[in-house]
């Protein structure tokens, strides 16, 4: 598995998905280029630690750490040997969870002992902003520049979008207003910059955690609003806990501290004779009682 130079090497080097090996101990022995994009570690930073250690902190859905546990698709493949195909959030450098698609295989010694594992991972954004999108967005003012969701405007037209078409077919959706815990302690504690990079990556990890067909948008500050399509109470519930939970599981690295952040969400879903300020009033409402309730938790009503 050691090799400098080569053919292999730069052809690993220029794949674009991110390739990494580790031996049986999971220390990653190679790292490669499409792996450094996807990530933002490059390749010195990473090289000899052990996968387990606070990088790549792979969860999942729920947000069970995947790496300290016997739930590491690297660790499972070591044990038994078997290639395996899974769905990960990863941490990029800069704080976000990143959703991707995971393939582990075994390396295999000529007489068939496990000596390594290859992880070969892919981003799996549902719906990955294209750069000529984004400039289209900035041009109609839409995009908020600072995080790169929706502005306000956006969500507010999604929203209109949303409660017509359930006038017209009666298709259903909800609303989740998030607002961002104890923020101004963030301001305070470490500059307004890092809270500009705490809002872009509390954005980036609300975005990235949604399905392609529902929207986030700024509301203002550090407000967000999610617009999420054929759910009832129950359903938008779940997609709440997620919300927060991969918020939850976001960190930026900082001088050797980790910030990280809550959120408190409220959520409700549309109803016969409802606008836009009615349901995002009373969503907003809801966010409040999370408050109340002590922060970082979700009410639906
Ligand atoms: P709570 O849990 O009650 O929501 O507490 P909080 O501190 O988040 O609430 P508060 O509304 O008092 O403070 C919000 C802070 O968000 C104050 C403001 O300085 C900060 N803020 C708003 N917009 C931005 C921004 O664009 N960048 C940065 N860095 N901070 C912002
Ligand atoms: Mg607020
Ligand atoms: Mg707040």
């Amino acid at each position: 598995m050691e090799f400098k130079d080569g053919f292999y090497k730069t052809l690993l080097d220029n794949l674009y998905d991110g390739v990494y090996f580790v031996d049986v101990e999971r220390r990653i022995t190679y790292w490669n280029r499409g792996a450094e994009r996807l990530t933002g570690y490059r390749s010195h930073e990473v090289m000899g630690r052990f996968c387990r250690e606070n990088i790549l902190e792979h969860v999942d859905e729920k947000g069970n750490n995947l790496c300290e546990t016997s739930l590491c698709p690297v660790a499972k493949t070591l044990v038994d040997g078997l290639a395996r195909e899974e769905e990960a959030y990863l941490h990029h450098r800069e704080g976000y969870r990143l959703p991707v698609a995971i393939r582990v295989a075994p390396i295999k010694t000529p007489h068939g002992r496990v000596m390594g594992a290859v992880e070969v991972f892919s981003d799996n954004t549902p719906r990955v902003i294209s750069r000529q999108a984004v400039e289209e967005l900035q041009k109609i003012a839409l995009l908020d520049p600072l995080t790169e969701v929706g502005n306000r405007r956006y969500a507010e037209m999604h929203l209109k979008f949303r409660l017509a078409e359930k006038l017209r077919y009666g298709w259903s959706f909800g609303v989740l207003f998030i607002d961002i815990d104890r923020f101004k302690e963030v301001n305070d504690r470490y500059g307004h910059e890092t809270g500009d990079k705490v809002l872009r990556m509390t954005a980036r990890s609300l975005s990235n955690s949604l399905r392609s067909f529902d929207v986030v948008g700024r509301w203002g500050g550090e407000e967000f609003l999610a617009i999420i399509v054929n759910v009832d109470q129950g359903k938008l519930a779940r997609v709440g806990e997620k919300l927060r939970t991969m918020v939850e599981r976001s960190s930026l690295g900082l001088n050797g501290d980790q910030v990280k952040v809550t959120i408190s969400i409220g959520g409700t879903v549309a109803l016969p004779g409802d606008d836009s300020s009615s349901i995002t009033h009373r969503a907003d409402e809801l966010m409040y009682e999370s408050k109340r309730q002590g922060r970082n938790r979700v009410t639906v009503g």
